[in-house]
């Protein structure tokens, strides 16, 4: 492993800026932790609020992430409070919490890291704490203290699994203090301490001995098969799309019966290779590399197992009774080992495994689905090394209850901000690159769903979809170029959203066009093509949506975007005022054949809305007005006047009623119409 301390990047920083450097070093390397794993700390003489000094040791908060961190994620604590805990024989997790609480310099700060007082036990200047790969492949395996003790000798100390908390911290300080040859320590399944009189030092020893660790598994691996060698070819990469996107929506049903999460797909070479080897089933179920993992991926995947992987109907039957059975041994593991009393979480698996095919995993937004498949990354990694050295081997299934159901973490779960209406959603949006789709799929992402933009314009899809993204994170939008005409195209546009999110919850038809021209002069061109876009259109991803939703068995809402002319045609506008009716009639069928699948169907009708819309090109405006008489620079004002609410409808009033009707609020509403239009005495219903 390169040392990337530079002293270059690093004149003039006080001790915490250095802290940071140091921190964010370790960070950016996934292999020492990932996704909020590790923590570093320095001690150092601080002025408390009166202004006396204080010695005080400035940790990582609880929460924050190494590669991303700030000074402020960085507490301070008073060391002459927290130092005589050492002389105690036991403390429990609140009693240590709410101590530590109290030692707060600033009490409105973050919450310092819960191994806070393994680093103030350490007498050292500064401490770095990693899980990496390579150290807990050492401590992951049959022959742990000859591999250590060939690769450390007597210079590291070990210390045997024990969940952080007091007792871990008093032993590490124990095994540490008075025996200053020891460099550092390797807690076993969970990863190493180092330390020194200055963050570099501390980070250097780090490197060294991460390095040793790489050095002697690469050593050992020479002339092996990983994972015991090949025993099912991957399929090829159109082939295992093809199977991933025919099986996800049922997968992603029968794993949301609890809680609905999302999928991701994920077919990176080393899962390919571990989930086609002889040995991957056996060492997948032996258990996670260190406890901080199995958080997000809980102690086991699923495995299924498949003759043929093309063949669908097999693979969803294996499917169905794997997702089962998991759930059942899940049970029977929280039966066998709960005894506080803890509700159950979730039995679902959070890692699907499939030869030939690849890797689900699930997560309650794409961000915790990615979070869950990069450490099932790093399992595959340790689990690599550690057979190179020996043996695989991981916690015992009470440690794995232990950490899964341990109280600060089931704690940290309830401090989660209540979830978005949308939250856990997928949402398919035509139209979306402008207008009201645009507004629509703004409005959606909001409230927490997944939104896939699509459109004729893909540049426009595109630019919306990364608009949603840097909002609110990565992996919330992805854009389709689709034109809802062409069957090839909708089917392209499901196939990525299936591959993306697993499925889909909710569609918004809402891509149109509105041909102007009476009928005696209208074009069959321009009939047909109203037809095709208003009609066919809604019918062939309505199609698509309805199949996903029913193999999803989840439920789901179809919102149409219709118009006042269905209820209130106006003359000249016959092509548009025919195909949009003949859309509503579509939508009341879907409704009538869905409501046995808890799907839904209802539709919005606004008036015109100029905001952004392509539907008010600069001919039907002209064309418009001479309809009713007026110069067009009146249309806007004309068409506010002519509601009894005198309003004017923007694409943000029409987002407001999907949003209403795509969510739980309107779960007793289906093939209803809603107008948003300002209230038109014509447009009301007879
Ligand atoms: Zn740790």
């Amino acid at each position: 492993m390169r040392n990337l301390w530079n002293d270059a990047e690093t004149p003039n920083m006080d001790e915490l800026d250095l802290l940071v450097y140091q921190s964010r070093l370790i960070g950016a390397d996934p292999s020492l932790v990932v996704w909020g794993g590790g923590n570093t700390s320095i001690k150092v003489d601080q002025q408390d609020f009166r202004g006396r000094d204080t010695r005080t040791m400035i940790i990582k908060g609880s929460g924050s992430d190494l590669k991303t961190i700030e000074r402020k994620h960085f507490p301070g604590l008073r060391l002459e409070d927290i130092l005589p805990l050492f002389e105690r024989d036991s403390m429990s997790d609140e009693d240590m919490v709410d101590y530590l609480n109290k030692c707060m310099l600033d009490p409105s700060g973050p919450r310092p890291s819960i191994e806070t007082l393994l680093h103030a036990f350490l007498p050292y200047k500064s401490v770095a704490h990693s899980h990496a790969d390579s150290v807990v492949a050492l401590t992951n395996n049959q022959d742990a203290g000859q591999v250590l003790r060939a690769v450390y000798g007597e210079e590291v100390a070990v210390v045997e699994y024990i969940r952080p908390g007091f007792i871990l911290s008093k032993k590490v300080g124990e095994a540490v203090r008075g025996n200053p040859r020891i460099k550092g320590v390797v807690l076993v399944n969970h990863g190493l301490f180092t330390w020194g009189d200055s963050t570099k030092a501390a980070y250097d020893v780090h490197i060294d001995l991460v390095t040793l660790a790489e050095e002697y598994a690469q050593k050992q691996a020479v002339g092996k098969t990983v994972f015991g060698g090949l025993k099912q070819n991957p399929l090829d990469t159109e082939r295992r799309h093809r199977v991933a996107t025919a099986v996800a929506p049922t997968l992603r049903g029968m794993v949301s019966r609890r809680n609905r999460v999302v999928l991701r797909y994920d077919d990176s070479q080393d899962v390919l290779e571990f989930v086609g080897s002889q040995l991957g089933r056996e060492l997948s179920g032996i258990g996670p590399a260190t406890p901080d993992h199995l958080l997000q991926t809980k102690q086991k995947p699923l495995w299924v197992d498949v003759a043929d992987a093309e063949d669908v109907p097999a693979l969803l039957g294996s499917l169905r009774q794997g997702v089962e059975r998991y759930a059942e041994e899940y049970s029977e593991w929280y039966r066998r080992h709960n005894t506080g009393g803890e509700p159950m979480l979730d039995p679902y698996p959070r890692v699907v495994l499939v030869p030939g095919v690849g890797m689900w995993t699930t997560g309650r937004d794409s961000r915790g689905a990615l979070i869950t498949g990069d450490i099932y990354h790093h399992t595959i990694g340790v689990i690599g090394s550690a057979q190179s050295v020996s043996e695989y081997t991981s916690l015992t299934a009470r440690d794995a209850y232990e950490a899964e159901y341990w109280p600060l973490e089931l704690y940290k779960l309830t401090l989660a901000p209540p979830e978005r209406s949308l939250a856990r959603r997928v949402a398919l949006v035509t139209g979306g690159a402008n207008g009201i789709g645009r507004a629509i799929a703004l409005r959606l992402a909001a409230e927490g769903a997944h939104v896939v933009v699509t459109d004729v314009d893909q540049e426009g899809a595109q630019s919306v979809s990364e608009e949603l993204n840097r909002a609110h994170g990565q992996g919330r939008a992805i854009a389709c170029r689709m034109d809802v005409t062409s069957e090839g195209d909708v089917a392209g546009a499901f196939r990525q959203a299936r591959l993306a999110y697993g499925g889909l919850d909710i569609l918004v038809s809402n891509a149109g066009i509105a041909p102007p021209g009476a009928i005696d002069e209208l074009s069959l061109a321009d009939w047909q093509r109203a037809l095709d876009i208003n009609t066919t259109g809604h019918f062939l991803v309505a199609r698509e949506a309805v199949r996903t939703m029913r193999e999803q068995s989840l439920g789901g809402s179809l919102v149409f975007i219709g118009t006042k002319n269905v209820t209130s045609p106006g003359r000249d506008f016959g092509a548009y005022s025919a195909s949009k009716a003949a859309e509503v009639q579509l939508a009341r069928v879907l409704a009538i054949e869905n409501g046995e699948y808890g799907i839904r169907c209802n539709v919005v009708n606004p008036d015109a809305i100029f905001q952004g819309s392509n539907l008010w090109s600069k001919e039907v405006r002209e064309q418009r007005a001479q309809a009713h008489g007026i110069s067009v620079d009146d249309l806007e004002d004309f068409y506010r006047g002519r509601n009894l609410l005198k309003e004017r409808i923007s694409a943000d009033d029409v987002a407001e009623t999907v949003l209403f009707l795509a969510g739980d609020r309107s779960a007793k509403t289906t093939g209803a119409m809603i107008p948003v239009d300002g209230g038109l005495r014509d447009a009301f219903p007879r």
